[in-house]
Parts: structure tokens; C-alpha cells; sequence
């Protein structure tokens, strides 16, 4: 069954349970109190009866007696021991009342009595009668004038019940389609973005401010970012295919020369080796960092080790100037003990050097201060436009002048996704021509203070 009619349905029912529930109560609770007033209404009446009927005149006939308490609507009669009825009078429209049998019993009573065609007020009450011994008076009088009233009352009820119910089933309806239409709709636009391969947007009404909306919202808060993924996705293909094109066809037409000429002029081989042998190098450094790149998160296998900040800089900065002959200077200001993995963190200080020996001429310098690690280097420094964006995959400020530098703009994309697992936080401070900063803010959590303790008992 479709939600909206679940809630129509299931609502709808509801409402008309509690009207039939609410109006059952009040007709029933009326009713008793009615019934209730008339048999105390006729018990106190067959009371008076009774101080009125004792001791009377031995010349006056029971019946007579009686006749002057007969109710407009009823029977009043005196019942012996013996089960005679000893004077009955009974009221011209009631005359079948007579025929009821009579019974005698002690002790006073008082109940509504269903006849055929109507109901009773019943009561019934000991009296000292002429013989002496003690006789049963009865007094029925009709309920017709309270059956009267409960019927209009029962009518008036049905009446307000249906009137009731018919708006409540149709705002039951509202509520379900009110529920159920953005829903629909949601489930269309999914249906056509799994059909069509879109990324297609719910519309959204601005003046509402509901759960549903909130709903929409999301749902297309999450296809922007979908969007988002997909089309970085594809320029990250796209720039990929591009990046390994060039060496290739840089190797296709070296290779292409050596077939045709490679024998008749032998010295072209050496300057087609080293070309072909320098693309490919190019090319096993791109995937290798595409590789780091696509393995991201799941693959680091981070390994935590206690790390003296001071010694580990110094290292990589010995490492990095025997490898490229460029000169790095440190300073250390305040040494600190850290507890992060050496290998990663190792690689994203290289990420930022080899960006400083690419992109400046003179000495680079690191500074080490509390929290952080400051790679410094007076170069060409990166645009403000652009200090975002270097962050990106494959972007660089000047692709002609990087393609000199050898780079594929990967470093940076890497070098967040390295410190993204080692919960670093990485910023660049640059200006045009003067020079380039790149600061690495350790989190609180790489402080281990069992770390720090363990270092100082060592130093001891
Ligand atoms: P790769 O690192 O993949 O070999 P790359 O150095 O070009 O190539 P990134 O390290 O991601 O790529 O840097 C992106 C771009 O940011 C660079 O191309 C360069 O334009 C700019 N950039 C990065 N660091 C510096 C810097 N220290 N000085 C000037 N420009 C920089
Ligand atoms: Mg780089």
C-alpha cells in the first residue's frame, strides 16, 4: 500500500474510533444519569404514596384508595403476602399493566423495567396494610418522556459523528499527500538520475521550513558533491592520460627515428637512448605518485613511533642536500618530541623542499618552533589566486615553466592527503617574487605525554 494511502487510511480510522468512542461515552453517561434521576424521581413518589395509604378507612375500597396516587403514565397496586394483589389502579394509556404478574417480596426495590413496547421506573416498598401484615406497594411510571430525550440525543450524536468525520477523512488525505508528494517526487528525480546517469536537483520551495525540505536540502547537497567527485574524477583522469601522453609520444618518435635511421647514423642512438630512458623515468615517477594518491587513507599503514623533531630535521635536511646540492639551513628555536610515523612524515618535509629547491635559487631553510615545522624559501613565489588551488591535483601556477621543473602538480595533493593521515595541518604563505612559506602545525594528539616522559627518562 502507497504511503499516502497508509496515512489516509490508518488516520481516517483513527479519527472515526475516537468520535464513535467520545460519542458512545456521552450517550451512555447521559442515559444513566437520566434513568438514574427518574427511579429516584419514583421511588420518593411511591414513599408518599405509601405514609398516605397507611391506616386508612375500613369503607374505602383498596382500589379507590389508590387512585388518588396513580401516576399519569403508570400502575400503582398493593400485593399480599399471599401473591393476591389486594387494589390496583393503572393509568388509561397503560392499561396492560394489569395484566403483569404479581409477586411479592421484602425489602424495597427499585430497577427499570423493560416492557414490549416501552420501559418502566420501577419501585416497590413494604406497607403495614389493613390487615395488619405487611403488603408490597408498587409504583411503575412510564420513561417515555426520557426515551424521547435519548433518542434526539442519539440522533443529534450520529448527526455530529458524521458531520465530524467527513472533514477529518479529507484532511487525512491532505496530510497524506502533503507527506507523500516530495517524497514521490525525491523518488522520481532518483529514478531519473539512476536512468538517465544525471545529477539532477529536487526542487525546493523557500518558504517551507520542514523535515522534508531539510530532506531535499541534503539530497541535493549530496548531489552536488557527487558532481563535484565525478567531475574531478574525470579531469583527474583526464590530466593522467594527458601527463603519460607526453613522454610516450616523446618515446614513440624516438623509436620511430631509430627504425628508420637508427643504422645508417649510429650517433643519433645516444641522444635517443637518454631521451627515451628520461621520459621513462618521467613516467614511473607519475604513477608512482598517482599510485600513493589512489591508495589514499585505507593504504598508509600508518606505523606511530616517537620522533626528537630537532635530530629527525636535521636528517632529512643532510639527506636532501647531498641528493640535489642545495644548501638547507635549520633552525631550531624550540625542539619538541612528537609521535607520528618517520617514513610519511619524512616524505611530505621532501614534498615541500623539492617545491623549494624547484621554485628558488638560493639556500632553503627550515625552522623549527613549537608546534611547527616552517619550510622557507625566498623564490618566485605562488600568486594569492592560486594559493588554494595548488592544492589541487595536476594544478600549477605556469605549466610551461613547471614542465621545465619536471613537475606534474601532484606534490601538494599528496602532501595533503599525507598530512591529512598524520592529522597535520598544512598552510602556505606566499608573495610573488619574495618567497614562499609552508607551515606544518602538529595536532595535540601527536604530544603523547607517555612519549615525552619515556624521552626525558631515556635522556637521564
Ligand atoms: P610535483 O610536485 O608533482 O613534481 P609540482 O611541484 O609542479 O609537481 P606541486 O608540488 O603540487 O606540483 O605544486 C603545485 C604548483 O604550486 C607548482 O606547479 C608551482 O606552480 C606552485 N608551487 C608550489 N610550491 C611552490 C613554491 N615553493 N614556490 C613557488 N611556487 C610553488
Ligand atoms: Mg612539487
Amino acid at each position: 500500500m502507497k504511503l499516502k494511502n497508509k496515512i489516509h487510511l490508518g488516520t481516517s480510522v483513527l479519527l472515526i474510533v475516537i468520535v464513535v468512542l467520545i460519542n458512545t461515552s456521552i450517550y451512555f453517561t447521559a442515559s444513566y444519569m437520566l434513568k438514574e434521576a427518574d427511579l429516584e424521581r419514583n421511588a420518593a413518589d411511591a414513599a408518599r404514596t405509601a405514609s398516605g395509604i397507611s391506616s386508612p378507612a375500613e369503607s374505602v375500597a383498596s382500589s379507590d384508595l389508590l387512585r388518588a396516587y396513580t401516576p399519569s403514565d403508570g400502575m400503582i397496586r398493593v400485593i399480599l403476602p399471599n401473591g393476591t394483589v389486594d387494589g390496583v389502579s393503572v393509568s388509561q394509556n397503560t392499561a396492560a399493566l394489569r395484566e403483569r404478574e404479581a409477586r411479592y417480596g421484602n425489602g424495597e426495590k427499585r430497577l427499570v423495567v423493560e416492557t414490549k413496547n416501552s420501559s418502566y421506573a420501577y419501585a416497590a416498598i413494604p406497607v403495614i396494610w389493613r390487615s395488619g401484615e405487611i403488603a408490597l406497594l408498587e409504583r411503575m411510571e412510564s420513561l417515555q418522556a426520557t426515551d424521547r430525550i435519548l433518542h434526539i440525543l442519539r440522533l443529534i450524536l450520529i448527526f455530529i459523528s458524521i458531520i465530524a468525520v467527513i472533514p477529518a477523512v479529507f484532511s487525512a488525505r491532505i496530510l497524506g499527500a502533503i507527506i507523500s508528494n516530495p517524497v514521490e517526487e525525491m523518488t522520481k528525480t532518483m529514478q531519473h538520475i539512476r536512468t538517465r546517469g544525471t545529477y539532477e536537483r529536487i526542487q525546493t520551495k523557500e518558504k517551507r521550513h520542514d523535515e522534508l525540505q531539510d530532506m531535499a536540502v541534503t539530497f541535493n547537497g549530496m548531489m552536488d558533491l557527487l558532481e563535484e567527485n565525478y567531475r574531478k574524477q574525470e579531469a583527474f583522469v583526464q590530466n593522467a592520460s594527458h601527463e603519460l601522453k607526453t613522454p610516450l609520444t616523446v618515446i614513440e618518435s624516438y623509436a620511430n627515428l631509430l627504425k628508420r635511421r637508427g643504422r645508417e647514423r649510429p650517433e643519433l642512438w645516444e641522444e635517443s637512448v637518454e631521451a627515451i630512458h628520461e621520459e621513462a623515468i618521467r613516467m614511473k615517477e607519475l604513477t608512482q605518485q598517482l599510485l600513493a594518491l589512489a591508495r589514499r587513507g585505507e593504504g598508509w599503514d600508518i606505523k606511530h613511533e616517537q620522533i626528537a623533531i630537532d635530530e629527525f630535521v636535521r636528517e632529512t635536511a643532510d639527506a636532501f642536500e647531498k641528493a640535489h646540492q642545495r644548501p638547507v639551513a635549520v633552525h631550531v628555536a624550540a625542539p619538541f618530541i612528537i609521535h607520528t610515523d618517520r617514513s610519511k612524515l619524512r616524505q611530505l618535509l621532501y614534498i615541500f623542499l623539492d617545491n623549494a629547491r624547484k621554485y628558488s635559487e638560493e639556500a632553503v631553510e627550515i625552522k623549527v618552533n613549537k608546534k611547527e615545522i616552517r619550510v622557507i624559501d625566498r623564490g618566485i613565489g605562488i600568486p594569492a589566486d592560486d594559493l588554494q588551488k595548488v592544492f589541487d591535483r595536476f594544478y600549477r601556477v605556469d605549466r610551461a615553466r613547471s614542465r621545465k621543473t619536471g613537475g606534474f602538480g601532484l606534490g601538494l595533493a599528496l602532501a595533503k592527503e599525507i598530512a591529512d593521515a598524520l592529522d597535520i595541518k598544512i598552510r602556505l604563505e606566499s608573495e610573488e617574487s619574495s618567497g614562499t612559506t609552508a607551515i606544518l602545525t602538529f595536532s595535540e594528539f601527536s604530544f603523547s605525554p607517555v612519549t615525552l616522559k619515556e624521552k626525558q627518562e631515556e635522556q637521564l
